[in-house]
């Protein structure tokens, strides 16, 4: 469902992704993990064209994204095209972004009803359910400023998902909260998995890398130093910079 191809991105003289090529089936969830600075959420933002790339191909469904070719050459898609690629892609960012004049209900119905010109009804219908799955139905009318920072996050959640997404990235969608309300939103990342969510999550949590996933990728420096289902890289693996970050971390 999604494919890198040497995919190279560089800020100036500082190259981020060296050639990544990076895979994600339909129903899976790959979790991306590495030291800070190792490309882990250039490559997320690269997938939905929030970054240009300087080298690759990404596709998704077997659609380019972000670009045309033109007599073997990339140019830039139209941002018609682009916008319309990003309404297929959630993405739950660290920082969940909500629009604080809004409340939650009105956060989760803007996107479907501006962007996709959905029934005003059947959105807020929907919007209601999504509510309910990530355990906030109490909280339709409340602003983001009365609600937690795992209550925020959930409502990103619900938000990402009234798009009705083919894909989910989930960019350390728990760094920024208090640890007693991580536990709240990764069970409803893990609800997403278990529903069949096609999923791409870079998170420093090495608990849900190690139970939900189905495939982890190890980054380092620019590239993908390793990758394979949890077991071979928690357990078996044999690679010394792997063995090294997870000594550091677990
Ligand atoms: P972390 O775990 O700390 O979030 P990461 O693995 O997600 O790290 P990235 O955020 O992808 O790493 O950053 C990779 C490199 O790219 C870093 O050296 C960073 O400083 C650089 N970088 C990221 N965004 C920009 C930007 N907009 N302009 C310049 N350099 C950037």
């Amino acid at each position: 469902m999604v494919r890198t191809e040497q995919l190279v991105k560089c800020f100036g003289s500082n190259v981020v992704l060296d050639g990544v090529d990076f895979t994600v089936d339909r129903g899976q969830v790959v979790v991306v993990i590495g030291p800070s600075g190792s490309g882990k959420t250039t490559l997320l933002r690269c997938l939905n064209h929030l970054e240009k790339i300087d080298g690759g191909r990404i596709y998704i469904d077997g659609q380019l994204v972000g670009y045309r070719e033109k007599n073997g050459k990339l140019i830039e898609d139209s941002e018609a095209n682009i916008a319309l690629m990003r309404s297929q892609v959630g993405f739950v960012f660290q920082r969940f972004n909500l629009f604080a004049h809004k409340t939650a209900l009105q956060n989760i119905i803007e996107a479907p009803i501006q962007v996709q010109h959905r029934p005003k009804d059947e959105v807020i219908e929907q919007a209601h359910e999504l509510l309910r799955k990530v355990g906030l139905s109490e909280k339709a009318d409340a602003y983001p400023h009365r609600l937690s920072g795992g209550q925020q996050q959930r409502v990103a959640i619900a938000r990402a998902l009234a798009m009705n997404p083919k894909l989910m990235l989930f960019d350390e969608a728990t760094s920024a909260l208090d640890p007693e309300l991580v536990g709240e939103v990764l069970a409803v990342m893990r609800q997403l998995a278990e529903e069949g969510m096609t999923m791409v999550v870079v998170t420093h949590e090495m608990g849900f890398a190690r139970d939900v996933a189905d495939h982890v990728v190890f980054m380092d420096k620019a590239q993908i130093v390793e990758q394979g289902p949890p077991q071979q890289i928690f357990n078996d693996t044999q690679n010394e910079r792997t063995r090294k970050f997870l000594g550091r971390v677990l």
